[in-house]
């Protein structure tokens, strides 16, 4: 059961972290400190603790294919079992002053869900009139697994509907909670605020919102998590041809998102790769500029894939609707560069890690400074967790580009660096 906030820390005089974000990275920066007998203030903004990763699938195919998607399921077991930190859901950091003892203000959404009543029966979602309204969760271990979204929820609209609230065997919903604030003191930050998924709404031409089987693979990764296995949105049937269009959103100058974004090839891989393994008969094919190493024993997975999954060094200009819900793709053949058009069922963008869309007013707050492309800048070239200000730290992809082994790895090197800051810990002589 997940701790409520006002409760005691375990020890009244052990120094305190606030961390900011629980992404992957904010929960192993939280765990890592509370092993390290540090008290932790999880803050994260939405309504769910797991950030996108929580959202993936597992991609195992003939064996565990490393993808880190069940990592971060275990990660926030563990969190939320640990005395030492409290979450604070729907919250978010709305003032910050001193030095080396911070003073902090947050800003709580009511979340109308009590965690301790909500036994996560779910009638609510399934009574809902109002599509959307209620949220669920993508794992059992976020407590509650629902939330309320006002903007879809009726009651915000003309105060008529009570529905979930009268509904609730539990009693868990009271949908009049107002706006909380809080301060407190912490002896050191952790930002690990993440990353947005590159929206393809600003690059047109693929069409993205206009086409029904024109997804991003975080629509897949969604869609593999919920039903396990692949359809066509237009029709729920089975796609017999997939196309992974790479780097929509990274490397791309005319964005000015010059910077690749590391995981992007090894995702596509791996979900083209489970996708044959459950549907042999589905033809994959993956267009790119090139194919990233991602990671240990690369080539090896990268000439395995080759076998089963067609690959196409060009990108392709346009997209458009074909017959039966089918869409064209047409792009330059490799050897000579004439025009193609081809029929595919599906097309799935490889959608390229951002800066997150929060970045600027945060690093305001903390005075921090962002890079130039608007991610978290390290303030040391040789430690990428350090920053600008002493006893701030990062971790995770509000960095930069990186996948979930890496935003765990460096998650747990700031919460070292954060330990070795406030004397917990001795640097090695
Ligand atoms: C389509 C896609 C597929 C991917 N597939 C894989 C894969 O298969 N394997 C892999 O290793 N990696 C994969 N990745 C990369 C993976 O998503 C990241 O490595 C990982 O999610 C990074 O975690 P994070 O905690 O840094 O950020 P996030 O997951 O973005 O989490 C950040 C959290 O901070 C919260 N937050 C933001 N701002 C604030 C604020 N001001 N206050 C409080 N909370 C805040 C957010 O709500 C969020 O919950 C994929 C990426 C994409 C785009």
């Amino acid at each position: 059961m997940r701790k409520g906030s006002g409760q005691n820390s375990p020890d009244q005089t052990s120094k305190k972290v606030l961390v900011i974000g629980g992404g992957i990275a904010g929960l192993t920066a939280a765990w890592e400190l509370a092993r390290l007998n540090l008290d932790v203030e999880l803050v994260e903004k939405s309504s769910f603790l797991g950030g996108h990763a929580i959202q993936f699938c597992c991609k195992a195919a003939d064996e565990c294919q490393k993808c880190g998607a069940c990592s971060v399921e275990q990660r926030l077991l563990e969190v939320i079992e640990e005395p030492r930190i409290r979450v604070h859901l729907r919250t978010e950091l709305e003032g910050l002053s001193g030095n080396g003892r911070f003073s902090y203000a947050l800003s709580r959404r009511p979340s109308y869900i009590d965690s301790q009543k909500c036994s996560n029966c779910g009638i609510c979602f399934e009574k809902c009139p109002a599509p959307g309204a209620i949220v669920r969760g993508y794992s059992k271990n976020n407590i509650p697994l629902y939330a309320i979204d006002e903007g879809k929820c009726l009651y915000f609209r003309d105060g008529n509907c009570n529905i979930c609230q009268d509904l609730c065997p539990e009693k868990a919903i009271d949908l009049d909670q107002e706006q909380g604030h809080v301060s407190d003191k912490a002896d050191a930050i952790v930002v690990a605020s993440g990353f947005k998924a590159f929206d393809p709404v600003d690059r047109p031409r693929y069409g993205y919102g206009i086409n029904k089987n024109l997804i991003t693979a975080l629509d897949l990764e969604r869609m593999l998590r919920e039903k396990g296995n692949v359809v066509r949105p237009s029709d729920n049937k089975a796609p017999e041809s997939i196309a992974f269009i790479q780097c929509v959103g990274s490397r791309d100058h005319k964005l000015e998102h010059g910077f690749c974004s590391q995981v992007c090839c090894g995702y596509a891989m791996r979900m083209a790769e489970a996708i044959r393994h459950r549907h042999p008969e589905i033809k994959v094919s993956i267009f790119y500029m090139d194919i990233q190493n991602c990671g240990k024993n690369f080539s090896k997975f990268y000439e395995r894939c080759k076998e089963n999954i067609r690959f196409v060094r060009f990108m392709p200009g346009d997209i458009f609707q074909g017959e039966q819900d089918q869409l064209t793709v047409c792009y330059g053949d490799e050897k000579d560069g004439h025009a193609v058009r081809e029929l595919f069922d599906l097309v799935v963008l490889s959608v390229g890690i951002m800066p997150g869309s929060g970045n600027a007013s945060l690093a305001d707050m903390l005075k921090l400074d962002l890079d130039k492309h608007g991610f978290f800048a390290s303030g040391d070239s040789l430690d990428s967790t350090s920053t600008i200000r002493a006893g701030v730290f990062l971790a995770g992809t509000a960095q930069g580009p990186k996948d979930i082994a890496d935003s765990m790895a460096q998650a747990g090197q700031a919460a070292h660096r954060v330990a070795q800051y406030l004397g917990v810990v001795q640097c090695p002589k």
